[in-house]
């Protein structure tokens, strides 16, 4: 079994004390994460809404619950009542949803557009362009905060190429900022660097990185 708390606080000792780090507690039982809780730890990444509400309802109310994975519109209203921040804006359409229900809510939400950085197909996320026009229109979404951006580099051992999607990001963030956010003190956060390469990552700009198995150990998914 993973020594939990030990991990996190190594992680912990190495990172400046600007990045924050979300433990990805994806497909770990409730108790792994209630360890690191009673040790003081209080952010936690997900990437499936049922298993995040779930998590939300048998856990303490102080919890910080990140939403890091793909979000469908239709799955928007179980969470929009309690998450601290969503990773991964992938579409216009989905920030509309979440600003909707913010809304319903009454209260605002923390954002991140999802870049896509990486060369795979599969991954989901938003080219420059799409961003841009989203932040075009950036005032008709009343109740959204925009955080800043997330981006997750393609899974290979070229650390080069990792490097250089990691500056991609970087660089696409202040040309935003500059662009789009001049008064505006939120848009502040760089969420890139996964358990293999949040250093590279944090080396490049990172304020927040989602370590997952260095901390919880290796996934077993039952169901694939
Ligand atoms: C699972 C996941 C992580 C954590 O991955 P590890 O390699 O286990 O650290 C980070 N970000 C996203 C979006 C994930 O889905």
């Amino acid at each position: 079994m993973a020594d939990i708390v030990n991990n996190i606080n190594k992680i912990l000792q190495e990172i400046p004390k600007n990045v924050k780090l979300v433990a990805v507690s994806k497909t770990k039982p409730a108790e792994d994460i209630k360890t690191a809780y009673d040790a003081g730890y209080k952010i936690f990444g997900e990437n499936k809404v049922q298993e995040l509400v779930d998590k939300y309802e048998t856990l303490p109310k102080d919890i910080e619950w990140h939403m890091i994975g793909h979000l469908q519109t239709n799955k928007v209203k179980y969470i929009a009542p309690f998450v601290s921040l969503i990773h991964a804006i992938d579409s216009e359409k989905l920030l509309k949803e979440i600003n909707k229900h913010a809304i319903k809510n009454n209260r605002k939400i923390n954002c991140l557009l999802q870049i896509k950085i990486a060369k795979e197909e599969t991954k989901f996320g938003l080219s420059v362009n799409d961003a841009k026009n989203i932040l075009e229109n950036k005032n008709s979404y009343e109740n959204i905060i925009f955080s800043g951006l997330m981006g997750m580099a393609t899974n290979t051992n070229n650390q080069e190429q990792i490097l250089s999607e990691f500056k991609y990001l970087f660089d696409t963030f202040n040309l935003f900022k500059t662009n789009y956010f001049t008064n505006y003190q939120h848009f502040s956060e760089i969420s890139m660097g996964m358990s293999g390469d949040y250093k590279l990552a944090i080396s490049q700009g990172s304020t927040i990185i989602r370590v997952g198995s260095l901390i919880f150990g290796e996934r077993i998914y039952n169901n694939k």
